[in-house]
Formats: C-alpha cells, sequence, structure tokens
C-alpha cells in the first residue's frame, strides 16, 4: 500500500468529481481523484444534453435551483481559462395555447426570483422573430438569454487536465469497493487490488454514489436511474434553430427538446423514464417516434432521415428530488454529492466551490497556491482553422495536413495529441477530437485510429478498446486481413 495520506479523495470522475478537484487544485493541499472506468467523464456525464441551464425551471427553495443559478453564472469565465466549446445561444420555451402561456409566466416569475437576468416573456410575433424555425401556430414564450450549450467531454477533459496542471493525482481503473476508518484517516480499497489513504473523501460517484456509500458504512439511499433517448441529426440539419428550444415543462421533466449542439449538428430528445437497471442504455425505435412527434411539433423542419447516431444516459435521481451534498451524518470527514441530476451539468462548477466550502467547515485547511495556474493552451481544431492558418500549422507539423475523420476534419496531430494526453481508447479521442461522431459515424476512420493508438502507445491494434474493460473492436484475424488490404 502506498503509505502517502492524501488530504482528500474524490470518488468518480464526472463533471462534478473533476470540478471539486480542479477546485481543490488551487489550495496547498494533495488531492487524488478515483474513478473506475477507463478514462474520465465516461460516466453519466458523456451522455447528456450539453445544455447550460437558465435557472427557471427550479424554485430557489432547492438546493439544485441555487447552485444552477450559481453554476451558469460561472461558464464564461471557465471557457476563457480552460477553452472547451461553450456558446451563450439562449433558451427559447414554447407555448401553443393560452393554458400553455399560464405556465410560461410562472417560469418567468420563478426566473426573477431565482434573479435569472434579462428574461423576456415574448408574444407570438417576437418569438417567431427570434426562431422562424417555430411552428407557426405558436402562441408565445418565454427568452432566456443567459443559457448555453456545451461539449460535455471537453469540459471534463479540461477541468481533469487544469487539476492535474496543478497537482492533482489520477488513478483510472480504480474502482472503489470498501471504506475502512482507522485513526484519522480512511483506507480505500479499489476492486483492481490498488489502496490508498486520505483524510476526507468525497463521494460523488453518480449513479453509484448508494452503492459508495454503503461501502463506507455512511447512509443508506437509493439512486434511481432515469433514463433519456437522445438522438443527434447530422451537421447543418434542416430545421437546426439558432436556440435550444424546450417545451412547458411537466411535473417531472423539463420535456423534448430540440438542441443545436455546440459544434452544429443537431440533437433532439430526452425522454425521461424510470429503470431499475443502472447499466441499461438502450434506445428503441418506439421512444424515437415520441421523441419525434414532440420535437417535430415545435420544429415541423426536422428530418429523421439526418439521423446519425442515438444513444442513452441515466440520470442519478434520488427520492425527493433535489441534490444531496453534505457531510455524513454517521461517518466522519465523508462528504456525499449525490442525486445530482438534471441540472448537475450546469451546476457542477459550483458545487465544486460548494464542497470546497463543506471540507473547510469540516476542519480541512486550505490555504491558497501561490502558484496556481487556472489557465490550459487551446488545442488546435484543424476544421476551424482558415486556409492561411492552416499551412502555418502544418508547416511546423504535417501530421496538422493529414485528415483522419473526413466527416468532422479531424487531423492525425489532433489525435496524436489526445493520446498524449491520456485518452487512447476509440471513445476518448472520439470526444477528444470528435473524429468518429460525423455522419459516417467511424465508417471511414475507425481502423485509421486503431493504428495510430497502435503506433504511439506500442499497444497492438487487438488490445485497443472502444471504452475500457472487454470492448474490444478487431480480432487478430480481422486485423491480419485488414493489414493485408492495406499493403494491397
Ligand atoms: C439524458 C440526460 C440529459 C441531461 N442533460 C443535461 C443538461 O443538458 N444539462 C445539465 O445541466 N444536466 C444534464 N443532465 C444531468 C447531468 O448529466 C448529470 O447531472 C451529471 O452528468 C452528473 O455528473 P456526476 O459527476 O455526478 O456523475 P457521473 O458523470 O456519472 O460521474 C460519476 C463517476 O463516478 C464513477 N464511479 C462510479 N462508481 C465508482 C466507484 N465505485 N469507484 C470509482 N469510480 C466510480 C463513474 O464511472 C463516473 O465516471 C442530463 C442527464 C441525462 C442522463
Amino acid at each position: 500500500m502506498n503509505s502517502q495520506i492524501y488530504d482528500v479523495a474524490i470518488i468518480g470522475a464526472g463533471c462534478c468529481g473533476a470540478s471539486i478537484a480542479r477546485k481543490l487544485s488551487a489550495y496547498e493541499i494533495s488531492v487524488v481523484l478515483l474513478e473506475k472506468c477507463v478514462d474520465v467523464g465516461f460516466g453519466v456525464t458523456k451522455a447528456n444534453s450539453g445544455i447550460i441551464h437558465a435557472g427557471f425551471h427550479h424554485p430557489i427553495t432547492s438546493l439544485k435551483a441555487r447552485l444552477e443559478i450559481r453554476g451558469n453564472l460561472m461558464f464564461d469565465q471557465l471557457h476563457y481559462e480552460l477553452g472547451f466549446p461553450f456558446k451563450r445561444v439562449g433558451i427559447i420555451v414554447v407555448a401553443f395555447s393560452v393554458e400553455e402561456m399560464k405556465t410560461i409566466e410562472h417560469l418567468y416569475s420563478q426566473g426573477v426570483a431565482n434573479g435569472v437576468p434579462r428574461m423576456e416573456i415574448c408574444g407570438r410575433e417576437r418569438i417567431l422573430s427570434l426562431e422562424p424555425q417555430l411552428n407557426s401556430d405558436v402562441v408565445g414564450g418565454l427568452y432566456a438569454p443567459t443559457g448555453g450549450i456545451i461539449e460535455p467531454y471537453r469540459y471534463v477533459f479540461a477541468l481533469v487536465e487544469s487539476a492535474q496542471k496543478n497537482g492533482v493525482e489520477v488513478k483510472t481503473q480504480f474502482t472503489v469497493e470498501q471504506g475502512i476508518r482507522e485513526k484519522d484517516y480512511w483506507i480505500v480499497k479499489s476492486k483492481e487490488g490498488e489502496t490508498i489513504k486520505a483524510r476526507y473523501v468525497v463521494n460523488s460517484a453518480g449513479l453509484f454514489a448508494d452503492e459508495v456509500s454503503k461501502s463506507f458504512d455512511a447512509e443508506l439511499f437509493e439512486i434511481i436511474p432515469r433514463k433519456g433517448e437522445e438522438f443527434l441529426l447530422q451537421r447543418n440539419a434542416k430545421g437546426l434553430p439558432n436556440h435550444v428550444i424546450f417545451p412547458v415543462p411537466g411535473a417531472h421533466t423539463k420535456g423534448i427538446l430540440v438542441i443545436p449542439t455546440v459544434e452544429g449538428t443537431l440533437m433532439v430528445g430526452p425522454t425521461a423514464i424510470e429503470t431499475d437497471d443502472k447499466y441499461d442504455v438502450e434506445t428503441t425505435s418506439q421512444n424515437l417516434e415520441t421523441v419525434f412527434m414532440q420535437a417535430t411539433y415545435m420544429v415541423p423542419a426536422i428530418s429523421r432521415r439526418e439521423i446519425i447516431t442515438s444513444f442513452a444516459g441515466l440520470r442519478p435521481t434520488m427520492k425527493g428530488n433535489d441534490f444531496y451534498i453534505e457531510p455524513s451524518k454517521k461517518q466522519p470527514h465523508f462528504i456525499q454529492v449525490a442525486g445530482i441530476q438534471s441540472p448537475g451539468l450546469t451546476a457542477s462548477p459550483a458545487i465544486g466551490d460548494y464542497v470546497k466550502d463543506i471540507l473547510k467547515q469540516e476542519g480541512l485547511q486550505l490555504i491558497e497556491k501561490k502558484d496556481f495556474d487556472p489557465f490550459l493552451p487551446h488545442p488546435i481544431k484543424v476544421r476551424e482553422l482558415s486556409f492561411e492558418e492552416l499551412e502555418k500549422v502544418v508547416e511546423k507539423d504535417p501530421k496538422y495536413g493529414h485528415i483522419v475523420c473526413r466527416c468532422e476534419s479531424v487531423s492525425e496531430a489532433e489525435i496524436v495529441e489526445a493520446i498524449s494526453k491520456g485518452h487512447a481508447t476509440l471513445d476518448g479521442i472520439k470526444f477528444y477530437t470528435r473524429a468518429g461522431m460525423g455522419r459516417c459515424q467511424g465508417a471511414f476512420c475507425t481502423y485509421k485510429i486503431l493504428k495510430i493508438i497502435s503506433r504511439e502507445t506500442g499497444m497492438p491494434v487487438e488490445k485497443i478498446t472502444k471504452r475500457g474493460d472487454n470492448s474490444w473492436i478487431i480480432s487478430q484475424r480481422l486485423q491480419a486481413l485488414a493489414d493485408e488490404k492495406a499493403e494491397r
């Protein structure tokens, strides 16, 4: 066992754990981030709508509303420091009847009470001038210009990279199995056989926060997964709106949305269906029907013929429907960060701050680092360069001139950079660079990417996985055939 005693161990490298780690990296303490997957951000955080909510959906009496508002306000600074894709495109909630306009008025008053700036109740003309793609039967709606969109995985990668740059240690493939209290610290054991010690433990294990809490003999509670299916349409799809479009919300859900993604594709969804299976991420044609019926009612030009893929995510909900962020009442120096359903992504920067304050109240001494560096270099993206800029970068590194993913214009140099930062699975590279995320869904570039990973890491192609564990992509026999073909 490593004899070092960390000041803080954070369990789970989703947007919450990553944000807490990055926040703590500004202080003179030792921090370790423990993640069971092969890469960070591979839990709930990788499969969501990427919306930075404005903050009018929940009453200010809930913790999630307070953290949502604070989190929303923090994204400009974070974007400036870390460079992940983020745009404040604004949110529109549409009403199709006088009855629905009453809900719009309620959302507006709630937003005002919550402190959401610059919201507007709009009549038909105004809403159609803001968003000409809307069904012309629209009666009016709510406009919240501070809503935004991000790429959630790039956000987590950037948070973790920044935390590491400032001294945080990251251990992936460390599945926390048990915590034992000894003297004034925790012994944290992993399924893989590794053990670490830490004075404070933060449980931000997403869907599995209930199991982690139990394994530390802390509170017993249940995480109830609420599944959301989403459908992704190609770049410049018909009906692509300028804003994120919401219907008036239901009792437990914000409804089916039409979402322009930050990289120019279009997403519709998510559904909201409770399940008892924490691994159930299948999508069904029946739910595709429901999603498209509701989405095309708001934006008629959307066409399902432009779907390029579908995915599902599971919201980690809890009884009471609020976030559960507080020190354990049963165990010392154990902080619960659980029930982080939507708007968890939006709230995550504020959750980092909030947990830092809890740790301080619980006795952790926090002295600011003099040499904390909040900035990361912004990665080069070939698809965003002008011809002249491209010429310059290719002169420095010809790999920028070799396009591997044609749909998303991703160069070999960008893939090499992703690998050098530890993202050496097919999904890791996809989330870091977007290679394989476009129209052909990797049909053209997958094998090329496998060969680059193999060359850069020395790993045989048949050992490379899609997302860790047993998700191998290619068998030895298939590789031999592919090599033969490539040589011909
Ligand atoms: C379909 C859908 C759409 C959504 N859309 C939005 C949106 O648009 N805007 C918004 O604000 N929010 C949205 N959300 C909510 C948001 O995605 C979540 O609130 C957020 O991602 C939760 O982050 P987390 O860090 O708590 O959990 P996770 O991302 O799941 O992170 C927890 C991590 O802990 C790891 N872990 C689990 N058990 C262990 C263990 N024993 N040992 C070590 N590691 C462990 C997991 O592998 C995981 O990486 C959406 C959610 C869904 C499902």
